[in-house]
């Protein structure tokens, strides 16, 4: 059999794979794809970010095709959560300060919208196999050195690499070639139970495209506009509730949306899609979990075959895409020779991992916080460290008290080059608007909008974004066109 030789192999053309296997061949890296499916393909996950939409897809060179491809914008969230009897919305741009061209998101039809990145990965000079599903990796003692593969004849191939990227999500084994476990939330071990609609209610505008989540006695329900008349519906059910999702997926589901009334009334004259794509009644169970290690010689992965934490604030894409571009930088700086492995992979793994945390520790409170009222102040506190009573940090929050300084600077050092931009990642940061949430302005999630307010201002500023501090003692920072790594040379 002839072995063909890439720089880089990626297993998986989800956003993980494709973000990758993009940004490396982008540097003039010999890139391999090998997808299972042939696309488009089904796959859950279509709330996303602002990170991802205006950050690693502008990076990508797909932020422009994402505009025109007619997906709602989501401009935020509208929950029904916690003791609060009526829904509350939060925007990621909410006031005339903050009217900039990134403060929204997507929601997508994954099909479609992974379709547009595979396809940006081959006119970016990926090669792109599908059909091809990875089944090994060759090994060369401690390191990885290549994968086998099967085509969609059934035909069986080697290729040789330097690296091999595992982005083949969450069902794929792949990942037992990195050393240690995949260890399993004691926390999130809800199930969740999907299907799709026409005709269902839309949100007022101009929040018709925000995703609504919806608390009810079993769990929560996510209600997300994919076009004017489609919506994907999913209920997320309590582990100990497990047994109200068993045996005829209609009838259970309709229970459970019998059993939340503002789901009920959204879904009032709205019919199931029974045929096609959407026809399918879907579940999914253990799906949060997070890798021992990330990477090992010659092997990485990337979005869901390292970690998931939980669907309810979005994280999946972000999570996948910026692993995506952290892996890219890692591994542009070592075929370019700059770095060792090591420090590379050391520092991709790090970010990952904190970003990661970043939104299990939110996501915990956030779960919390719907328990009850008292609940929510005593988070509310202990998020924002604040010195006050439970009742006052909360008031605080809401009052718009709360700064957040780090983004604040960075808004102010680029409004030359960009002041509609600063004014985004300040509003980001800050959320100093009436109806901002008080969860949204916690310092953990401050902190992820100042990450994901990085990404975004190197992608649109370039070189002329100011150069970061490292974010660990000793770290690296990234370099000017966000492509690689660079040693930290303080001033
Ligand atoms: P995937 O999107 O899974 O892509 C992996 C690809 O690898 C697939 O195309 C697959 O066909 C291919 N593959 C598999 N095995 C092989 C193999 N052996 N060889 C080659 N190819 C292979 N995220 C959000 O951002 N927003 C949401 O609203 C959201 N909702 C969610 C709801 C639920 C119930 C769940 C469980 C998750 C949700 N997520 C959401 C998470 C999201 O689905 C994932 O995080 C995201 O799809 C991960 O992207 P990925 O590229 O890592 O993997």
């Amino acid at each position: 059999m002839s072995v063909e030789d890439f720089d880089v192999v990626v297993a998986g053309g989800g956003p993980g794979g494709s973000t990758v296997a993009t940004l490396v061949a982008m540097q003039g890296h010999r890139v391999l794809l090998l997808e299972k499916e042939v696309f488009p393909r089904y796959q859950i996950g279509e709330s996303l970010l602002p990170a991802t939409v205006h950050g690693v897809c502008r990076m990508l060179g797909v932020a422009d095709e994402l505009a025109n491809s007619g997906f709602p914008i989501k401009r935020g969230g509208t929950f029904r959560w916690g003791a609060r009897p009526e829904p509350w919305t939060f925007h990621f741009g909410i006031s005339a300060k903050m009217a900039g061209s990134t403060s929204h998101a997507y929601q997508v039809e994954r099909a479609k919208f992974d379709d547009i990145l595979l396809k940006n990965a081959k006119s970016k000079g990926v090669v792109v196999r599908e059909g091809c599903s990875v089944n090994d990796v060759v090994e060369d003692g401690e390191r990885v050195t290549g994968a086998r593969y099967t085509d969609a004849d059934g035909n069986a191939h080697e290729v040789s690499a330097r690296f091999v990227i595992d982005a083949s999500g969450n069902k794929s084994r792949l990942y037992t070639k990195v050393n240690g476990s995949r260890n399993y939330s004691e926390f999130f071990r809800s199930l969740a139970l999907f299907g799709y609609f026409e005709g269902g209610k839309r949100l007022p505008e101009p929040v018709s495209g925000n995703i609504l989540s919806v608390a009810f006695d079993s769990g929560w329900f996510w209600y997300i506009p994919l076009s004017d008349t489609l919506t994907s519906v999913g209920a997320v059910v309590r582990r100990e509730d497990a047994d109200k999702i068993q045996g005829d997926r209609e009838k259970a589901l309709n229970t459970l949306i019998a059993e939340c009334p503002l789901i009920s009334e959204y879904l009032s004259n709205a019919t199931r899609v029974t045929t096609g794509r959407y026809g399918e009644l879907r579940v999914r169970k253990d799906y949060s979990y997070q890798q021992d290690s990330y990477w090992r010689p010659g092997m990485v992965l990337v979005g869901d075959a390292a970690c998931f934490v939980d669907p309810v604030f979005s994280s999946g894409v972000h999570l996948a895409t910026y692993s995506a571009l952290l892996a890219a930088r890692s591994i542009n700086s070592v075929l370019a020779g700059d770095l060792d492995e090591k420090t590379a992979l050391n520092e991709f793994e790090a970010r990952y991992r904190r970003e990661y945390g970043v939104f299990y520790e939110f996501l915990v409170s956030f779960y919390q916080m719907n328990v009850n009222e008292e609940s929510y102040f005593w988070q509310a506190k202990k998020v924002t460290q604040n010195q006050s009573t439970d009742i006052e940090s909360f008031v605080e929050l809401i009052g718009g008290v709360s700064s957040g300084e780090t983004a604040l600077t960075a808004a102010d050092r680029i409004a030359a080059n960009s002041a509609e931009f600063a004014a985004a990642v300040d509003k980001m940061a800050t959320g100093d608007g009436d109806d901002m949430v008080p969860m949204f302005k916690s310092t953990v999630v401050k902190q992820a909008m100042q990450e994901a307010g990085q990404v975004q201002m190197k992608a649109l500023l370039g070189e002329d974004a100011e150069p970061e501090l490292p974010l660990f003692p000793g770290g690296l920072v990234t370099s000017p066109d966000g492509m690689k790594w660079l040693p930290h040379h303080p001033a």
